[in-house]
């Protein structure tokens, strides 16, 4: 038998076959990015990882509808007609159609089992999947660059498999919708999704008001934050209320998304947060795992289209984060950055750390934290109103 491991990093060359086009935003080239600045600090060995495996048909209609399966198949092989496609959400410029569409997205979902599974036969208290993440993708439709859901599937898995009840915890700039959909009637599913609010930014949705229904109804949370939200007020945001959402469900299990797309650079998004967020935003999952699921903790990648300047840090920070390696500050190993400077169309940051001045000042800063604060406890008012009636009355 061997030993439980600390973190296991799920991960294959293979993950990389998840490409639209060559000038399409959402580019894996990412991970690679990622992988080769862990392993230049060496904090990333090779036994270390794990290779994902493909989801069956039948995992992937935990979730999805067999008729869409069906079609990305079809797609897959170049035999799907534009018009059919259309209303799977397929061959639409965000989401356009590639041969092997369906084996690239089902290895992904695949990814993610694996990291389920380690985790939940004690092979190890974390696992990182960081090609998942891919929260826009509904039951029968593809959306926003999302196939297959696998964070959706890998939570019916969890449920079925293992019959734990999880936290799913989304931090992508935009809101994580398919996964509130998928569980949106279920109280054994917690989402909890922050994110720049739908008011200008794709998909539209994530109101605070957004709270569950039926029997799930209190079981989704969501906090939009304003745009130009820079790091102390999305801290501040994400600090108090995960915190509190997290004791009210206690789960068995914390699945995290990791999209790294709120950083100022990001080209799709209009937040303002620098790199200070990314190190700080999986130090609060970590101590949610250990205090609340026994280390159960997974963790999947997501958005980030600056994948030269924010990705690489931000993502090698969950990693770093949970193999306790969080001393990483300062320069940056000049190994990488002589590596990929020559190949990298835009100069590269040379620390881990933002300096203070990458965007000028935000005139309308203490307006943007006071409303975010009035999110917050609009988002935890039910909590916070229940905590207090069942507080005995002095
Ligand atoms: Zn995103
Ligand atoms: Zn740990």
């Amino acid at each position: 038998m061997t030993a439980k491991r600390d973190a296991v990093f799920v991960h294959s060359d293979q993950s990389l076959s998840y490409k639209f086009s060559e000038n399409h935003p959402f580019n894996q080239f990412r991970l690679t990015l990622t992988i080769d600045l862990l392993k230049k600090i060496d904090a990333l060995k090779d036994s270390d990882m794990a290779p994902p495996r493909m989801a069956s048909d039948e995992e992937l209609e935990l979730v999805h509808d067999s008729a869409y399966v069906e079609a990305v198949k079809k797609a897959s092989k170049g035999l799907l007609t534009p018009d059919a496609g259309e209303g799977y959400g397929i061959g639409t410029e965000d989401t356009p159609m590639f041969d092997g569409m369906h084996e690239a997205s089902a290895f992904l979902v695949g990814g993610t089992l694996t990291a389920a599974d380690l985790v939940m036969q004690d092979k190890a208290n974390h696992a990182l999947h960081l090609g998942g993440g891919l929260h826009h993708g509904f039951r029968g439709k593809a959306s926003g660059f999302c196939i297959y859901n696998d964070s959706s599937v890998a939570i019916k898995y969890l449920q079925e498999k293992y019959k734990a009840r999880v936290l799913y915890v989304d931090t992508d700039a935009h809101h994580g919708d398919g996964v509130q959909w998928s569980f949106y009637d279920d109280p054994d599913v917690c989402t909890y999704s922050i994110h720049e609010t739908g008011r200008y930014l794709f998909p539209g949705t994530g109101n605070v008001n957004e709270r569950g229904h039926g029997k799930g109804y209190g079981y989704s949370f969501n906090i939009p934050l304003d745009a130009f939200t820079e790091d102390e007020s999305w801290l501040e945001a994400y600090e108090t209320s995960l915190w509190e959402v997290a004791d009210f469900f206690k789960p068995d299990v914390i699945l995290t998304q990791n999209g790294a797309d709120s950083h100022y650079f990001d080209p799709l998004t209009h937040l303002s947060a620098t790199m200070e967020i990314y190190k700080r935003i999986p130090k609060l999952a970590h101590k949610i795992a250990h205090e609340y699921c026994d280390g159960r903790w997974i963790a999947v990648g997501g958005g980030g289209y600056d994948i030269w300047r924010v990705v690489p840090r931000a993502w090698s920070y969950v990693w770093l984060e949970m193999t306790e390696n969080s001393h990483f500050s300062g320069a940056l190993p000049e190994s990488w950055l002589n590596y990929w400077q020559p190949k990298a169309p835009i100069q590269l940051p040379t620390t881990w750390e933002d300096a203070k001045d990458i965007y000028p000042p935000i005139p309308r800063k203490p307006e943007i934290e006071e409303k975010n604060r009035i999110t917050v406890d609009k988002a935890l008012y039910p909590l916070r109103q229940n905590k207090k009636s069942r507080e005995p009355s002095a």
